[in-house]
Order: structure tokens, then sequence, then C-alpha cells
């Protein structure tokens, strides 16, 4: 069992949705923003070798949405998906899953490139695995959340017939190493792979917490759907994690890969930053 860190890219954010009730003063000081409150995130997704699977978890924004959409998103960075996979020595071909913790466009963007006039599967060969409570609230969202749900990514895995659904059962075994955290706050049934490793656990953050700036309890994203659970789901994670000793990996952090926790007089923190090739 192995586990690599693959880079897909950085973009921009606005400062004030990714900090929510955080006023900018302080939050500023934890990821500067730019002339137009926009702040630098990562895209950060995670191989997984485990067996004979090559497990990719989540895949960035990808290259198919046209450059007015781009545009939003100031993509920036040496980073692609292609190149970091080609840097590990992998290529599309060799994923056998596609592990989709939700259908936001940049945790899915990269499931679906577009060949000629056809928008098809990146991962030929890949299960794209999902689950049917999110598919649902994803398919036919909300209006506050529907500019995340881009059509084109999501709509093109279901029809190629490599869709697969897990049950959306908190603790869910996925592979021998692999469990599911069900997580309902940011959006409906997000899924956090928790993985055994070298005698430790790793949890894929996802946007639970996007970057170790989010670890202290108020610093819910504005973007959430319903930030009152996205609360209680980071205390009762952060309780269990700093019990545990748990290795927190972040998506969106635009500096530190991962992170462990510890107790403090203001509440839990992060203990060590490091990166996941030093696990
Ligand atoms: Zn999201």
């Amino acid at each position: 069992m192995k586990l690599h860190s693959v880079h897909t890219g950085n973009f921009k954010l606005d400062g004030g949705a990714m900090f929510g009730v955080v006023p900018k003063s302080i939050w500023n000081k934890l990821n500067p923003a730019d002339d137009n409150n926009l702040c630098s995130w990562a895209m950060r997704c995670l191989l997984i070798e485990e067996g004979n699977r090559l497990i990719l978890v989540d895949n960035g924004i990808g290259n198919k949405q046209d450059a007015k959409f781009m545009g939003h998103y100031y993509l920036h960075g040496d980073d692609s998906l292609d190149g970091s996979l080609h840097k590990l020595g992998v290529s599309r071909d060799d994923i056998t899953d596609v592990f989709l913790t939700h259908l936001h466009f940049d945790h899915c963007g990269g499931s679906i490139v577009r060949e000629g006039d056809k928008l098809v599967p990146a991962f030929k060969k890949a299960t794209y695995w999902s689950n049917l409570r999110h598919w649902e609230w994803a398919t036919q969202p909300n209006e506050r959340e529907k500019a995340s749900f881009l059509k084109d990514n999501i709509l093109p895995i279901e029809q190629s017939g490599q869709l697969k659904f897990v049950e959306p059962t908190d603790g869910i075994i996925f592979s021998t190493h692999i469990s599911i955290r069900f997580v309902n706050g940011h959006t409906d049934a997000m899924m956090l792979p928790q993985i055994r490793y070298k005698d430790r656990t790793i949890v894929f953050m996802a946007d639970l917490l996007p970057s170790a700036g989010h670890i202290p309890l108020p610093y819910v994203m504005a973007y959430d759907m319903f930030p009152l659970t996205t609360l209680q789901e980071k205390k009762s994670f952060l309780t269990e994690a700093v019990e545990n000793d748990y290795i927190l990996f972040f998506e969106h952090d635009p500096v530190h890969e991962c992170c462990t926790l510890q107790m403090t007089e203001k509440g839990i923190r992060h203990k060590d930053t490091f990166r996941l090739a030093d696990v």
C-alpha cells in the first residue's frame, strides 16, 4: 500500500466565502487575499495504491470548461492532473477507481474530458464511485448550490456506465484499508475516505476542513449548505482525531498537505504540519 499526493493546480476563491463569519482582519493573516479579495487554494488529490487497485480520490477542476468559467477561478501554478500522474509513472488508463468525495466542480472536473464534440470519461478503465443520496442531491440541485454542480462533470459519468454507488452508511468499508466517513453539512452525503496506512489513520478532509486554517470551530465556509451541521461534524471529528492521533490530509490548503492535532487551552489546534511523503 502506498499513498501519493497528486497536485492538480491552484485556483482562487473569495476569502470571505471561504472563512464564513470570521472577519477578514483575522483570516487575511492565514491566507492573504489579492486586490479582488480572492485567496489562493490548492486542488490536491490523493492516489492510493492498494493491491492491484489504483484509486484516485477527487481529480480537481479539469480542463474542459470554457474560458469564461475558468476566468472566475484564476488557475495558477505548474501542476496539472496529467502532469502529476505522469511524474508518478501512472497514466490515466492505469486508474482502476475514481473516488469522488462530492460532485462540486473543483473536486470532480477532471473526471470527464472533451473528445471532439463528446464528453467522455478521462479514466476509461475506472469505476467511478459516488453514492445515490449525493447523486440525487447533485442532479436535482437547489438554487444556492446549483452553480457548483456542472452537468458536464456529472451526467457523462452516468452515461458511460462506469458509475457505481456505495451504501451511504457511515463507517462503511470501501476496501481493505479504506473506510468512508459521511458528512452532510457542506453538501449532502459527502464522503471522506479514512485510510489505514503505516499503522496510522489518514483522513482525506475534502471540504469538511479545506485547510489547516479551518480547524478552529467557527471557521465554517459560507459555501456550506448546513453550517450548524458542519459545526457538529467538525466537533465530533476533531475530538475523535485528537484522541486517535489521526493525520489530516488537506485538499485545499495552499501550503500544508498534512497535519496532526493537539488539545490546547483554546481548543483543538494543529500540532505538526508535514508532507504526505514524510509520513
Ligand atoms: Zn465542495
